[in-house]
């Protein structure tokens, strides 16, 4: 299968007997994930919990290209990660996923709008396609009105809300968001968890998300519990 052909339906995230293991020392060595096995298919909001150090953020830098498994299979959309090289890894996620991190990793001295078509820029798009992409996007989380303003200006949740616009910029099929509320109080972060539903809904993305925030229980298709690197068996919501 080419990367430049996936599949619309079907399974998202597939991982088969994933180990990450971290050298902690010499003779020291720290298994984060030990053999998880993940099934995620299109269109639908899933949360990953667990306490912290139970390997969320690793499993999450698996799944998004930005670590490499020491042991098993992770496929995206059906291409097997380990098959790819650099370059083809970064184009793979440039046009396929968007990222959400719990620290907003926007740049501050830029406004909203040039936040979010800064990543159009890398990808090569027009300037116009870019300006009207970036105007959608801000439009659908509801900052049409601050989009040019400069993001210290603003909120930590319009801050995560900008977070957002600039990861569906390039028209992603999957959203890796890490603890993207951890940093919110409880009304910001149902703002944007109810977000997240409306953009599953509207879009057909699908969205994986890590969060240890029991209130996330209430917004997901599927919450899956990772404790010790491993996943415990999942619960219907
Ligand atoms: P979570 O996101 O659930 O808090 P992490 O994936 O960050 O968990 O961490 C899982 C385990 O792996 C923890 O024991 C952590 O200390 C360890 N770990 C994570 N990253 C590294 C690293 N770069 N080097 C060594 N150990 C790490
Ligand atoms: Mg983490």
């Amino acid at each position: 299968m080419s990367i430049e052909n996936i599949p619309q339906n079907g399974t998202v995230i597939h991982t088969l007997d994933l180990w990450r293991t971290y050298r902690a020392g010499t003779h020291q060595e720290v298994h984060a994930l030990r053999g998880v096995n993940l099934d995620i298919k299109t269109g639908s909001y899933f949360a990953l919990k667990g306490r912290s150090g139970s390997g969320k953020t690793t499993l999450l830098n698996c799944i998004g290209g930005l670590d490499r498994p020491t042991k098993g299979s992770v496929r995206v959309f059906g291409i097997e990660l380990k098959e790819l090289n650099d370059k083809e890894l970064t184009r793979f996620y440039r046009q396929n996923v968007g990222f959400i991190f719990q620290a907003f990793g926007l740049s501050p001295i830029y406004t909203a709008m040039e936040n979010v078509e800064i990543v159009m820029q890398i990808s090569g798009k027009g300037r116009k396609q870019r300006r009207e992409r970036a105007e959608y996007c801000l439009e659908r989380v509801g900052l049409t009105k601050w989009k040019n303003h400069r993001i210290y200006e603003l909120s930590g949740g319009q801050q995560q809300r900008i977070a957002i616009a600039r990861a569906l910029a390039n028209e992603p099929k999957l959203i890796l968001a890490d603890e993207p509320t951890g940093k919110l109080d409880t009304a910001t972060a149902r703002e944007i968890f109810t977000l997240f539903r409306q953009i599953v809904e509207d879009e057909g993305v699908t969205v994986l998300m890590a969060a240890h925030d029991p209130l996330v229980d209430e917004y997901v298709d599927l919450v899956m519990q990772l404790q010790d690197g491993q996943l415990l068996p999942p619960k219907e919501n």
